[in-house]
């Protein structure tokens, strides 16, 4: 029976190894004859992982013995060659019909698969797959919870928006697949000349937002602008010399993201129709120029 369940089975009590099945002796990497009568903490916790053994073994005997399975949790395990893989593992008393106590069985499934499947999903609704920047979804849960903590805390708070310029002309004259490598390049020269902390997102087609927590006009200012040279500076191959436009705002005492992002985007507006190449802050005192 304890081979057929699929998944490692342990059988302990007070820490003490009491039984394995061969399904957890291949997980772990550790033979049967290596685990029994071995105490706390099991060869096959990692460091990283102990925290979580004790505070799962706190758990039990705070249960009690009637309750059945703890729910499923998943905690790094390690092989005995010190791989580490994610299991899944649940713990249930196991109490004979005379009411005695025999021990813990514990299962444990390798679902590192799963995680990482999950993972990847995850990335995948939060990240562009052009540039491997987050998008527009990301960029606006993030801008909620940065506006939200810069109220509560009283801190300040800017957004950028950047857009290129005639970036059309590009595809018309290179073919879009060329498009596509200079988003990445220009992906790639911002994010090089980004604070730690700072978000930058691909938000539309050729789009950029940026996110900058902690800044005041002038830090604000001056981001937009590294941005902005990063564009400008150097040309892209092929596709040759290329600007962008960027619109700046500040949260000043603004309490919605909509309306932080609005201001923003006027600013963009406001820097294409000033010529371009340039940034425009836009501030609940003062809106400015420089390009
Ligand atoms: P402006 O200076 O006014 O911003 O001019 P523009 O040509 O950049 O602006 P517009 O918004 O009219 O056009 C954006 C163009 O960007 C349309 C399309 O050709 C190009 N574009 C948008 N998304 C992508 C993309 O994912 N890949 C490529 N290669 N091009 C894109
Ligand atoms: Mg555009
Ligand atoms: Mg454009």
């Amino acid at each position: 029976m304890l081979e057929a369940i699929g998944a490692g089975y342990l059988l302990s009590h007070e820490g003490e190894v009491l039984e394995v099945n061969e399904v957890l002796c291949r997980l772990v990497g550790f033979s049967r004859e290596e685990l029994l009568g071995v105490g706390l903490p099991w060869p096959f916790w990692p460091p990283e992982s102990l925290a979580t053994s004790y505070e799962i073994r706190d758990a039990l005997l705070a249960r009690g013995l009637n309750v059945g399975a703890t729910p499923p949790f998943e905690v790094p395990l390690m092989h005995k060659d010190g791989k580490r893989f994610i299991a899944e593992v649940t713990v249930t008393p196991a109490v004979l019909p005379d009411g005695s106590f025999l021990g813990w069985v514990n299962t444990v499934r390798d679902v590192s698969e799963r995680r990482d499947y999950e993972l990847e999903l995850q990335r995948l609704a939060t990240h562009d797959p052009l540039t491997g920047l987050a998008n527009r979804r990301l960029f606006d849960q993030r801008l909620d919870e940065e506006m939200s903590d810069a109220i509560r805390h009283q801190r300040p708070l800017a957004v950028a928006i950047l857009d290129l310029d005639h970036f059309k002309a590009v595809n018309d004259a290179h073919g879009h697949p060329v498009g596509d490598q200079v988003l990445n390049a220009v992906a790639e020269r911002i994010s090089a000349g980004l604070r730690k902390g700072d978000l930058l997102a691909r938000i539309g087609g050729e789009e950029f937002g940026l996110i900058l927590s902690e800044v005041l006009a002038q830090g604000a200012l001056a981001a937009a602008e590294r941005a902005r040279r990063a564009v400008a500076d150097r040309d892209f191959g092929v596709a040759g010399p290329l600007t962008v436009s960027v619109g700046v705002a500040l949260r000043g005492d603004l309490h919605a993201t909509a309306e932080i992002y609005n201001h923003a985007d006027q600013a963009l507006y406001q820097a294409k129709r000033e010529g371009r190449n340039r940034t425009v802050v836009w501030a609940p005192s003062q809106s400015g120029s420089l390009g």
